[in-house]
């Protein structure tokens, strides 16, 4: 990070403590330290910190005490603790700072999106696999964009912020009924890559993530789409749930196939170069033989 993004962290932080009582940066949150901002959701604030030894760690704090904030805190911090997966983020310790539940987490970078087929098709799988892992313990993300997936040194994708993620059976109990805040209709989800039934109130289940991913997949084209991802972006991104492939899962096997045949035409295509290289070399080598045999056997050698 450059001196003028800290500046403009250490700027918002005294901003912040005087608004709503951001934590300066020394602050003790468990064995770690404040370092700086990193970013304020909904209802969490994300901190830059580092741990007793000097490493760097992030640290996820409530902001907001109310309790359905608290509810999706908790939910979010059983989740890290339950499911693990390599494209989680890895939960370093949890406690309460106060009044406020905190999770520290490992420090993740941000993400460049993926471009070329390969490397497109290679990203979505392994965060599918990430998304499968949730789907498979009854769980929607709801919330799944470029914003939240970050990146460890070693650039592999890490899935964050399950804050909004909500139990599959509680989702379809909620069918037809709109969400409900104390007295305000929520909607739950981010324009452009959630799934319309988020924001109409309908069930939402795994098909609403593979809206998500589909919205995803376009962002990696962006806006070039080849014909074969355009038949996969069509079922994924379609309004209707019940048009879309059911679960992640699904998805990731769509992906595979449409490799698998894509690289199976490669393959042949590249056995028939060959295969035709070697008939032209074959020729000219029988060519070039009988060009250096002698034309006439010597006379001596006639019968
Ligand atoms: P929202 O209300 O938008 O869902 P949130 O309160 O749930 O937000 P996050 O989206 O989890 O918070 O994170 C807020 C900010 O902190 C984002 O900018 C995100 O990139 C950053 N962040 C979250 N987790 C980490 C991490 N492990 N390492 C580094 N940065 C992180």
């Amino acid at each position: 990070m450059n001196d003028s993004a800290d500046d403009w962290l250490q700027e918002r932080q005294k901003d912040d403590l005087q608004v709503d009582g951001a934590l300066l940066p020394g602050t003790a949150v468990g064995a770690c330290r404040i370092v700086a901002l990193l970013g304020r959701g909904g209802f969490a604030e994300v901190y830059r910190g580092e741990d007793a030894d000097g490493r760097p760690v992030a640290i996820k704090i409530l902001h907001r005490l109310d309790d359905r904030s608290r509810a999706r805190f908790e939910q979010e911090t059983r989740i890290l603790l339950q499911i693990r997966h390599p494209n989680f983020p890895r939960m370093l310790s949890f406690g309460s700072c106060g009044e406020r539940p905190y999770v520290v987490m490992e420090f993740l970078r941000g993400l460049e999106l993926p471009h070329g087929d390969r490397p497109v098709a290679d990203f979505l799988l392994t965060l599918i696999s990430a998304v499968d892992e949730l789907h498979r313990h009854g769980y929607v993300h709801r919330d799944i964009k470029p914003a939240n997936v970050l990146a460890r040194d070693d650039g592999e994708p890490v899935l964050i912020d399950f804050g909004l993620a909500c139990p599959v059976s509680k989702a379809l109990r909620e069918k037809n009924a709109l969400s409900v805040d104390g007295d305000r209709r929520m909607t739950v989800g981010t324009p452009g890559y959630s799934a319309p039934e988020q924001f109409s109130g309908q069930a939402t289940g795994c098909e609403a993530d593979v809206h998500a991913l589909g919205a995803l997949i376009r962002d990696c084209l962006r806006g070039r789409e080849p014909k074969c991802w355009q038949k996969i972006l069509l079922k994924a991104t379609n309004s209707n749930p019940d048009v879309r492939y059911p679960t992640a899962r699904d998805l990731g096997r769509a992906i595979r196939r449409r490799h698998a045949w894509r690289n199976g035409l490669i393959l042949a295509a590249g056995a028939a170069l060959l295969a035709v290289a070697s008939l032209v070399v074959a020729e000219f080598v029988q060519s070039a033989r009988v060009e250096s045999m002698p034309k006439e056997l010597p006379r001596s050698d006639r019968i």
